[in-house]
């Protein structure tokens, strides 16, 4: 027998359920599917275990989406402060991190045990274990099959997610619904993901991994401050996944590894100052011991700072400030925390969510082309997107 609903919602994560619990508690029939065998996997691995799952200073500055405006509705109406309220009311302990970001004390189990307890109130059926295999629209709205079942609803709303970390039940779903629908997508690309390098290069830095450094990390249209990491495959730290989200194959990545120093003036002064002091250890002062001898032994040895000419300060310079490597590529989705691009948002009502071709249909969260920077950024997009959604279906 086919089962009726006002929403249908296909994936259970992080938008999805805002969306469900919405529209459920304002009265609506809402069923949620999902395929994966549990609800909010990504919140679960999420934040290191703890969810970072907002940050106090999101502004529409930190994402990125070919219609940069088109965020801007949707997080203006649904504000970090509203899913602090909300983790509040559930006596969620957390805490500031840094920068904003807002983890959970205890573990990330209890933001999904938040969203359950909310779909509950609202009578939200939630159905895992469940691929949706057809979907047709039709007078009323759509009809979908699942498991052998059949499935009406007035209005359909995909949360399906993006690529990143197929292992964790990501698929290309959402893409293909728009596709089917002739919706336009924009070329997906894995984001806040690590860099690799080529063999040679990592041959080269393997003395270096585990060093982690505060740099000014940039690409041609990022620029970010925060800790790199040296690693057995490459670079990773949060100045290179927010990069990473910027970078385009071929492109350098400018690290500035002294990013509270000129460093030209800085080695003049050192230099006149301190002129026993071998250079090695100078450098190592700002930078590490690991870092000051990699570079010394490639380039300059370890000669006295009174010996130094500004040849070999200006030849310092230019390799150091910034430090300049060209990735061979990302991890891909298989790590990567994001999607980039993804469905159209010229396509879709940036108040609703809604398709502009397609009455009734709705893409909320990662599928849609809105990906925020790291630290909390994306939950913030998940819930205030599955909040615009949820609000009018
Ligand atoms: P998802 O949460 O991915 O949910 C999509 C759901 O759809 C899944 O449950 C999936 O099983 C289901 N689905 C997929 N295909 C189908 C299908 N064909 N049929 C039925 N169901 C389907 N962001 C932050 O803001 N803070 C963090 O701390 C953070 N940490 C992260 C850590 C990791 C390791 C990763 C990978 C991501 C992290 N993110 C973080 C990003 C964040 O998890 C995502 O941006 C967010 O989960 C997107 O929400 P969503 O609801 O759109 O998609």
């Amino acid at each position: 027998d086919a089962l009726e609903y006002d929403v249908v919602i296909i994936g259970a994560g992080a938008a999805g359920l805002m969306c469900a619990l919405t529209a459920g508690q304002r009265g609506r029939r809402v069923l949620v599917l999902d395929h994966a065998n549990k609800v909010g996997k990504k919140i679960l691995m999420s934040g290191g275990g703890r969810c970072n799952f907002t940050n106090m200073y999101s502004t529409p500055e930190n994402f990125l989406s070919a219609n940069p405006h088109f965020c801007k509705s949707a997080l203006s109406r649904y504000t970090p402060w509203e899913f602090i309220s909300l983790v509040e009311r559930h006596g969620i302990p957390y805490h500031e991190k840094k920068l904003g970001q807002l983890f959970c004390d205890r573990k990330s189990r209890d933001i999904v045990q938040l969203l359950l307890d909310e779909c509950r109130s609202g009578n939200v059926e939630i159905r895992t274990h469940s691929p949706v295999s057809g979907i047709e629209k039709c007078d009323s709205g759509f009809r979908l099959s699942s498991n052998g079942q059949t499935f009406y609803c007035n209005t359909l709303v995909v949360a399906s997610g993006g690529l990143s970390i197929p292992k964790m039940g990501a698929s290309g779903f959402g893409y293909e619904v728009a596709r089917q629908f002739d919706i336009p997508c924009l070329p997906t690309r894995a984001g806040l993901v690590p860099f690799t390098l080529d063999e040679r290069k990592l041959r080269d830095l393997s003395a270096l991994a585990g060093v982690s450094l505060e740099v000014h990390a940039r690409t041609r249209e990022g620029l970010f401050r925060e800790n790199l990491l040296f690693t057995h495959r490459g670079l990773s730290g949060p100045a290179i996944l927010q990069v990473s989200s910027y970078w385009a194959p071929g492109q350098d990545v400018a690290l500035d590894l002294f990013p509270d120093y000129d460093l030209a003036e800085w080695l003049r002064t050192q230099r006149r100052e301190r002129p026993r002091v071998h250079l090695k250890r100078l450098l190592a002062e700002p930078l590490s011991r690991r870092v000051a001898d990699y570079w010394c032994d490639r380039h300059l040895g370890n000669p006295l700072m009174a010996d130094i000419s500004d040849q070999e300060i200006a030849f310092t310079v230019s390799h150091l400030q910034p430090w300049s490597l060209v990735p061979s590529g990302t991890e891909g989705y298989r790590t990567a925390e994001v999607t980039l691009g993804g469905v159209d948002t010229h396509a879709l009502s940036s108040k609703t969510m809604e398709s502009k071709l397609v009455p009734g249909l709705y893409f909320i969260g990662e599928v849609v082309d809105v990906t925020g920077h790291l630290g909390g950024h994306n939950f913030q997009w998940a819930w205030a997107s599955g909040r615009a959604a949820g609000e009018v279906v």
